[in-house]
């Protein structure tokens, strides 16, 4: 499952290669899980639209669309978007959410359509984007006025003040906490483990518990792991976009996460695995408090 760091990744990469392009028309798969808006709501709003830029939002990937003049919009078409956009700014979004399995790939149109493709895009510059996922469980779905979004506080900008106050009086342990996306956008398993242990934070303690120091750490050694993902990301995004999906990433040395019985990486302690509201959980036990 693509976690923050490689939506992060996708969303510059896409940026890259399709802003400034303008949508021309759109073709839907039968499929009704991956629809989160209507298909007659996705079309009339993706179509005859520039995408000014690609940008993520907690782990969806969201594009900003803006109107272009067309000179002759079909007739039902054009009374659909009149009754339905906003005609001030001409503004919406186009919103992908990747699920487990879901890709969004820059494709030329002679390439061969792969099966479970649930959405394709025509662009102006004869390329096509393509919504592909075999799970189904990524959702597309469009805000016609561009006012998408995303609950919870976005863990890379979050301000120290704000993320203390997301855990004052919290019983629950401080790993459901930091996976609680009505807290913090897009923080999954992996990274959650992995600042806990940059922080010296045992998973299972209370989130009321932590300190205003502790939660400082934990902040920083959060944003530090996302970062360093980010950044070995970027170097491999063109061939994730082009190609076969799971492979192009470059994994992050993980110091606890899936390796239990495993020495430490600091003191040589064999990392221990718990399992927390159905989640599994590594850390160290000498190391994490
Ligand atoms: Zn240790």
């Amino acid at each position: 499952m693509p976690e923050l760091p490689e939506v992060e990744t996708i969303a510059r990469g896409l940026d890259r290669r399709v802003k400034g392009d303008v949508i021309e028309s759109v073709w839907l798969g039968s499929k009704p899980e991956p629809l989160k808006s209507s298909a007659r709501e996705i079309m009339a709003t993706l179509e005859s639209k520039r995408i000014n830029g690609v940008r993520r939002m907690g782990k969806f990937i969201v594009l900003d669309l803006e109107a272009v003049g067309r000179a002759r919009a079909p007739k039902r078409a054009k009374k659909f978007a009149q009754r339905q956009s906003d005609p001030a700014s001409g503004k919406a979004q186009w919103i992908v959410h990747l699920g487990m399995t879901g890709r969004l790939l820059v494709s030329p149109p002679s390439e061969e359509i792969a099966r479970h493709t649930h959405a394709i895009v025509k662009l102006a510059s004869g390329r096509e984007l393509r919504f592909v996922d075999p799970r189904r469980f990524g959702r597309i779905s469009v805000a016609r006025n561009g006012d998408f979004e995303a609950r919870g506080d976005e863990p890379l900008e979050v301000a120290l003040v704000r993320f203390v106050g997301l855990f004052r009086g919290r019983k629950t342990p401080i790993k459901s906490a930091l996976l609680n996306q009505k807290l913090l956008r897009g923080v999954g398993n992996i990274y959650a483990d992995e600042s806990l242990f940059r922080a010296g934070v045992r998973p299972r303690r209370r989130a009321a518990s932590l300190t205003r120091a502790e939660l400082g750490l934990l902040r920083s050694s959060l944003q530090e792991v996302l970062k360093e993902a980010i950044a070995l990301g970027g170097s491999s995004v063109s061939d994730y976009v082009d190609a076969d999906g799971e492979e192009g990433f470059f994994q992050l040395q993980h110091r606890v996460y899936g390796r239990e019985g495993e020495p430490c990486l600091v003191c040589k302690t064999p990392i221990k695995r718990v399992v927390i509201a159905g989640r599994s959980s590594h850390y160290c036990p000498k190391c994490q408090k």
